[in-house]
């Protein structure tokens, strides 16, 4: 018989989001007439900007013309898109050439998939709390999986140590959960510690673009050292909201090499094996972002949801709790009052506010009494959110 992949089995449930929908759905049957404010969601609520939305439609028709019509897209990327995000990262004096860019359908898809580069005996170190995404992946694969706890005594940015070797380094920044950004001393000590060591950083900067603070890094490759170790993997659904349209892009440099292996070139053979490439029409939608236009309309939808977090930063300030992020990201990890639990606080907030925040305890056992909120929710919501916030907890 045949035996399945029986990591599956290992596999712990994903019960964080499936228990808060049960939760909300119980109190909205108990309380019919009740209007939830979702603070706990990590999609975004507002539309594509114009210059996307007029790019998909001028690709829509593109496809309906036999002169214009497009086949098959080449696995990487299409060349002119390829070039105009290494262009985006040349901008901010990074340097790198167009074959450094991978064209994807997004951050999580990625995420899984760029695994295959790594042998399945190497080790994955994940920082916690993480996005869930990083264990599980491994957990499929079967992987060995260290885990690194952060607190608030680091600000939720641990430092490299004898505790964090292993072959992938996983590194989120700005963090999803916490919010927490790594400052480029901070990350230097993990890209030089990568290249002590021989191993990989998998950089995530699904939520670079929401970084304001110039002394921060957005790229892992403004950090000297960086393209001999790091990976990095983006994503347009939280810079551009593209949740539903998806797309991303990945920067491998042709200078990360372990053992006589160029991980660009396998990357190069892994996409023509598995892909046959992002469709035409998304990528036009993708380029438009990178446009003048483009990049003003996202800033603007971005900066509704950087008022969100100043809206709820000032109400945690207000009332003297402990958070991080909200700055230069968009989720504010807040410490539950009265030492309350994060399941005790969800419970907490929802009965007593209907606000519904996403429990800390969910992304790993050391965010158990922090509770996570999104700004990506809508402005009216917020607003009376942070209110009502108040009124609770003051
Ligand atoms: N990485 C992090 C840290 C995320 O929070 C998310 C989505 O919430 C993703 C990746 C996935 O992004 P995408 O929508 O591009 O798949």
């Amino acid at each position: 018989m045949i035996t399945p992949n029986m990591h599956y089995a290992d596999l712990k449930d994903s019960y964080l989001f499936f228990h808060i929908a049960q939760k909300t759905k119980a109190y909205l049957q108990q309380h019919p007439d009740a209007y939830l404010y979702r603070m706990g969601i990590g999609d975004v609520t507002l539309p594509l900007c114009d210059a996307v939305i007029r790019a998909l439609h001028e690709a829509v028709d593109d496809q309906a013309s036999r002169e214009r019509f497009h086949g098959y897209m080449p696995e990487c990327g299409a060349p002119d898109l390829r070039s105009v995000i290494a262009q985006h990262y040349r901008n901010r004096g990074i340097s790198l050439s167009d074959n450094e860019v991978f064209v994807s359908s997004g951050a999580s898809d990625e995420l899984g998939d760029i695994l295959d580069l790594f042998d399945r005996e190497s080790s994955a170190l994940v920082i916690e709390p993480a996005y869930p995404a990083y264990v599980d992946a491994n957990v499929i694969a079967g992987r060995r999986i260290i885990h690194l706890p952060s607190g608030a005594d680091n600000g939720f940015l641990p430092e490299p140590g004898p505790e964090a070797e292993a072959d992938i380094l996983y590194i989120c920044s700005p963090n999803n959960p916490t919010g927490a950004v790594f400052t480029a001393e901070k990350l230097k000590r993990w890209v030089d510690f990568a290249n002590e060591k021989g191993s990989v950083i998998l950089f995530d900067a699904a939520y670079e673009a929401f970084i304001e603070d110039p002394s921060l890094p957005r790229s892992i490759f403004e950090i000297e050292g960086a393209d001999t170790c790091a990976i990095e993997i983006c994503s347009l659904s939280k810079t551009a909201g593209f949740t539903g349209t998806r797309m991303g892009y990945t920067v491998i440099p042709r200078a990360l090499v372990r053992k006589g292996m160029c991980f660009n070139d396998m990357w190069v053979r892994n996409r023509t094996t598995k892909t046959n490439g992002v469709s035409y029409i998304l990528q036009r939608g993708g380029a438009a972002v990178f446009t003048e236009e483009g990049q003003r309309q996202i800033r603007e939808n971005i900066s509704v949801y950087k008022e969100n977090a100043r809206t709820l930063t000032k109400v945690l300030d207000a009332l003297g709790i402990w958070y991080c992020g909200g700055k230069n990201a968009p989720y504010i990890w807040m410490k539950c009052p009265d030492g309350m639990g994060s399941w005790e606080f969800f419970d907490y907030l929802l009965n007593k506010a209907q606000i519904v925040g996403t429990p800390g305890e969910g992304f790993g056992a050391c965010g158990e009494g922090y509770l996570r909120f999104s700004t990506f929710g809508r402005r009216q919501d917020t607003i009376e959110a942070a209110q009502r916030l108040m009124k609770l907890l003051g």
